[in-house]
Parts: structure tokens; C-alpha cells; sequence
């Protein structure tokens, strides 16, 4: 089947049974059994049976069979957080003693994680560059159990080479794991390249609404039941209404991917050509670091990129082409339909990733508005950006 039927297809089994098009939403704690024996026989795989309601409703099982299908993995495991969805799926492969390779630009949240939950329980870290491939086999130890990549990173936007970091990894038998939330499944197919373990932040392009958190771990058969029994044993689960929330928008993502992926590319064509700007980072521009790894391995981009400005452009003159804003929201995160800018200090959180610049830099989310109407707003927040500019200069 192909993506864009699946997508209206997927995860609608009980929506069937019911007579409606979507699957209902289940709230539940306690299940009832028609008899002790049915109890029984559902207990035999409380991953898969409805049981209780913190092991998964159907409502979940929807819309973890429906991310499985997406992604192009075997199973999906929802999780109520893009965050929780990375802290599981490590928990899972380590124990004391072990080691993991995380890549210098991931999510500043995981590194948080790693260094004050995983490193304290006696788990090691090293942090590599986005830059390495194949090369990665020197940093394997004996007791590496997983490679933890993002690509591009959501903040300095290198490419990794997956395929070649994959490759490395197995022939040690070391687990590989990617956050693709930049990418989706739509413009990634991780499974296609090596990963074993895919990590979805859904609260950004699956939900797509800045409605509801979300994240989902989606994996092989064969890490599947360390994971999903790590989750069970956290005690981690999903509101149905959320569950709900993101299947809905997982029905319309490859409607939205391309307007994303348009307005992006307009927007960040229209960066370049500005004199303050000195570099746009988004992959899918020739000359953007990890362009040609982007080409060789994905099939589209997200609306998220950076710019860097010169290093004369002053904070001031940056904070005044943020805060002058008619569609551009200031806000973390991003995926919704709607546009996002924040400055950024990629140095600071990347400290092993170089960072070839020294002026200021901001980071865009190109939402679904007419891009006619967001390049007329960015038009406008540069000329204020020039003032400030001008004024300072007269002021010195
Ligand atoms: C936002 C984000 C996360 C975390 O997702 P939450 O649902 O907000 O916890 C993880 N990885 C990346 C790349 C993200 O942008």
C-alpha cells in the first residue's frame, strides 16, 4: 500500500466493528472480563490484550498500529512525550556499566537526561559529531549498547550518514537508534536505512496541531519487548483523547508535509538573499552542511530550518525582528500549521559540533499560512531590523 493510503487507512479496525470512521475513544482504568478463564487469556500477552487500562486501550492500540505502519517499523510503543519516547527506549538497552554513543547535536533535553539520570545509575556517555560515519567503529567499546543519532539536529541542521553509522554499529552488535522528528516518516524511512529504533517527538508534525504532547518509540520485533516491558514497568501510558488527537493528525501529515516543505524552501530562499544573513542552514539548499547526505537518503524536508546573521547584526536588532511579529509566533517547539521563530545559540548546546560563525542565529518553523504573507512579515521585521541597526550606528 502506499504511504498516503495507508495513512487514510491505517489503525481503523475498531472504527469498523463500530460504524463510524474513526476509532472510538476508550477511557478506562478497569477492564471487565466475561469470565475468569477470558482473564486469564488475555493476560498471556498484556502488550497486546486490553487488560488494564495503563498497558494500553484500544485507543492506543490504534494509534500504535497505525505509527508501526507509518514509520515502516514492526511495532510502535506510544509514550506521552516525545521526551519520554527517548528516556524509555535508552533505560531499555542499558544497565549499569554499559555505554552509549549519543550524537553531539541531539536534543538538549535528552543530554539532560543522560547526564543526570543514566550517567548517575552508573551508564557511560561519549558524545560524537554529527559528522561521523563509519568512523564511529572507533569509539564501539565492548560494553556500547546503542548509538543514539538525530539528523539533521534540530538546532545546527548537519546530516548524519546513517546508513554507514548503521553499518558500523551492527557489525558489533550495537542497537542504533534515530530521532527523526524532523523528517517524519514521510521524508525518512528509517527502517530502510539500518535503525533499529525509531523515536518520534509526535507532538510536533504527527500531531501537527500544538494541541497534545505525544511521542512514540517504533522498533524491530526484535527490541520490541525490552522496550514495551520498560514502559510497563515505568508505569508510562497515554490519554485516550490524546491518542485520539494524534491519530487525527496523522491522517492529513503527507497534506501537510509538502506546504510545509514549499513555504520552507521560499522562506529560507528569501533568508539568503538578505545582505545581514551569512548562512541559512536547511539541508535541502546545495551548499547547507549535510546537503548531500540529505539528497543520497530523504525524500523531502520539514518546515523547520536556521539562519545565521553577520556578526555586526546586533542582538537588539535580532530581538526586534523577533518580537515584530503578525503571523510568527515566539514558542518552543514546532509542527504545528502555524509559524515559529527563536533565536538560537547552537554553540551551546552543540559543544562538540564546529560552529564556523559568530553572529547571532534564529531558528524558523514555516507553518501552512500563504507564504506571501509570511515573507511580507519578515520584510517588515527586517526593515526594523535595519533601524536598530541605523540608529545604533548613528548613536556610535
Ligand atoms: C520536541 C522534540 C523532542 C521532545 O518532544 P516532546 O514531545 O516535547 O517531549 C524530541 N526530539 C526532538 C528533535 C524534538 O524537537
Amino acid at each position: 500500500m502506499r504511504t498516503d493510503t495507508l495513512l487514510a487507512t491505517t489503525g481503523r479496525g475498531l472504527a469498523k466493528k463500530a460504524g463510524v470512521v474513526n476509532p472510538p475513544v476508550y477511557h478506562a482504568s478497569t477492564v471487565l472480563f466475561p469470565s475468569l478463564a477470558d482473564m486469564r487469556i488475555a493476560q498471556q500477552d498484556t502488550a497486546k490484550n486490553f487488560v488494564y487500562g495503563r498497558n494500553g486501550t484500544p485507543s492506543t492500540f490504534a494509534l500504535e498500529e497505525a505509527l508501526a505502519a507509518i514509520e515502516g517499523g514492526d511495532r510502535a510503543i506510544a509514550c506521552p512525550s516525545g521526551m519520554s519516547a527517548i528516556a524509555i527506549a535508552l533505560m531499555a538497552v542499558v544497565q549499569a556499566g554499559d555505554h552509549l554513543l549519543v550524537v553531539d547535536t541531539v536534543y538538549d533535553p535528552a543530554r539532560i537526561f543522560l547526564t543526570h539520570t543514566l550517567q548517575r545509575f552508573g551508564v557511560a556517555v561519549t558524545y560524537y559529531p554529527p559528522s561521523m560515519g563509519a568512523d564511529i567503529a572507533t569509539l564501539i567499546r565492548p560494553e556500547t549498547k546503542a548509538i543514539l543519532c538525530e539528523s539533521p539536529g534540530s538546532h545546527s541542521f548537519e546530516v548524519q550518514d546513517i546508513p554507514a553509522i548503521a553499518a558500523a554499529a551492527h557489525a558489533k552488535g550495537v542497537i542504533v537508534m534515530l530521532d527523526n522528528t524532523w523528517a517524519t516518516p514521510l521524508y525518512f524511512r528509517p527502517f530502510d536505512h539500518g535503525v533499529d529504533v525509531s523515536l518520534q517527538a509526535a507532538t510536533k508534525y504527527i500531531v501537527g496541531h500544538s494541541d497534545c504532547e505525544m511521542g512514540a518509540i517504533i522498533c524491530t520485533d526484535a527490541v520490541f519487548p525490552a522496550i514495551k516491558s520498560q514502559a510497563m514497568r515505568l508505569g508510562t501510558c497515554v490519554g485516550p483523547d490524546d491518542a485520539y488527537l494524534t491519530l487525527r493528525g496523522l491522517r492529513t501529515l503527507s497534506a501537510r508535509m509538502p506546504r510545509h516543505q514549499e513555504t520552507g524552501l521560499q522562506l529560507a530562499r528569501w533568508l539568503q538573499q538578505q545582505p545581514e544573513v551569512a548562512a541559512v542552514l536547511h539541508p535541502a539548499l546545495p551548499g547547507s552542511p549535510g546537503h548531500t547526505l540529505w539528497k543520497r537518503d530523504f525524500r523531502g524536508t520539514s518546515g523547520l530550518f536556521g539562519a545565521v546573521f553577520h556578526p555586526g547584526i546586533s542582538e537588539a536588532a535580532i530581538a526586534a525582528l523577533v518580537d515584530h511579529r503578525r503571523y510568527f509566533g515566539i514558542g518552543f517547539s514546532w509542527g504545528g500549521f502555524e509559524s515559529l521563530m527563536l533565536p538560537t545559540n547552537p554553540r551551546k548546546v552543540h559543544p562538540l559540533t564546529p560552529w564556523p560563525y559568530d553572529g547571532p542565529s534564529i531558528r524558523l518553523h514555516a507553518g501552512l499560512e500563504d507564504p506571501r504573507d509570511l515573507i511580507a512579515d519578515l520584510e517588515d521585521g527586517f526593515s526594523l531590523l535595519r533601524t536598530v541597526m541605523a540608529d545604533a550606528g548613528t548613536a556610535a
